[in-house]
């Protein structure tokens, strides 16, 4: 994905851009290419209009059905933890919602497998990314609780929504020295973990990078 095709989109909130930007490396996001993508990606289009004055604050914003579209500090973290270990081809993202993170990897990996679990969320999402012109992700409407096994093994798994336990079939679907960047944990606040497989064994190795806020990992999916 050349990142120039979304320059020509919103120029207006340019300085406002910068100035999330600047907060992000403030915080210690040093991926200049993180800091790139970040930089030219619309985050306003990905909210209703009566939010999107809000696109480039560094905040949580709501996105209808109870779900927000992440923290723009919190997206550059897990997407420069994703590729802290090198570059990573085929990626699989737990809980699309508004498709914002979505994008930002779809311009940093090779392929993106994104579900969701609310279907008007997805149609949302899928209507966005195609405006967007992204031709490297595929979304399915599923729960991700499961993993998705339709596209396994992956090199990179990144859930959006925090589960209490890891789930185990998360695990079984990383590839060979993949990575799982997952919030945990029942409360409000949940450890953010992130889970390396060793090689091409069963071993896995796990570090908390931070607290974090997140929706919970619900199952089933709705209509
Ligand atoms: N990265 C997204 C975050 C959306 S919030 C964004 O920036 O917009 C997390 C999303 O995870 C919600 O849309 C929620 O519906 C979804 N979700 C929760 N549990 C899920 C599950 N089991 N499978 C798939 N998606 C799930």
């Amino acid at each position: 994905m050349n990142s120039t095709e979304f320059g020509g989109i919103g120029m207006t909130s340019q300085r406002t851009r910068e100035r999330l930007i600047q907060r992000l490396k403030e915080q210690g996001i040093g991926n200049q290419r993180v800091l790139d993508v970040m930089r030219v990606t619309p985050r306003h289009l990905f909210l209703d209009e009566a939010l999107s004055h809000r696109a480039y604050e560094d905040t949580a914003l709501p996105i209808g059905y109870g779900q927000t579209l992440s923290q723009p500090y919190v997206v550059a973290l897990m997407t420069e933890i994703l590729l802290s270990q090198g570059p990573r081809q085929k990626v699989l993202e737990i809980g699309t919602g508004s498709g914002y993170q979505t994008t930002i990897l779809a311009q940093l990996v090779g392929q993106v497998y994104s579900v969701e679990r609310i279907k008007p969320l997805l149609d949302k999402a899928r209507d966005r990314l195609r405006k967007l012109g992204l031709r490297n992700v595929r979304l399915a409407h599923s729960d991700g609780g499961f993993g998705y096994s339709d596209n396994a093994p992956y090199d990179a798994i990144l859930s959006a929504a925090a589960p209490h336990e890891v789930p185990e079939e998360l695990l079984h679907q990383l590839a060979p020295d993949g990575i799982l960047v997952i919030p945990v944990g029942p409360g409000d606040v949940q450890e953010l973990r992130v889970i390396t497989r060793v090689g091409d064994s069963s071993n896995f190795e796990e570090r908390i990078a931070e607290q974090v806020r997140f929706v919970p990992l619900l199952s089933g999916v709705t209509r």
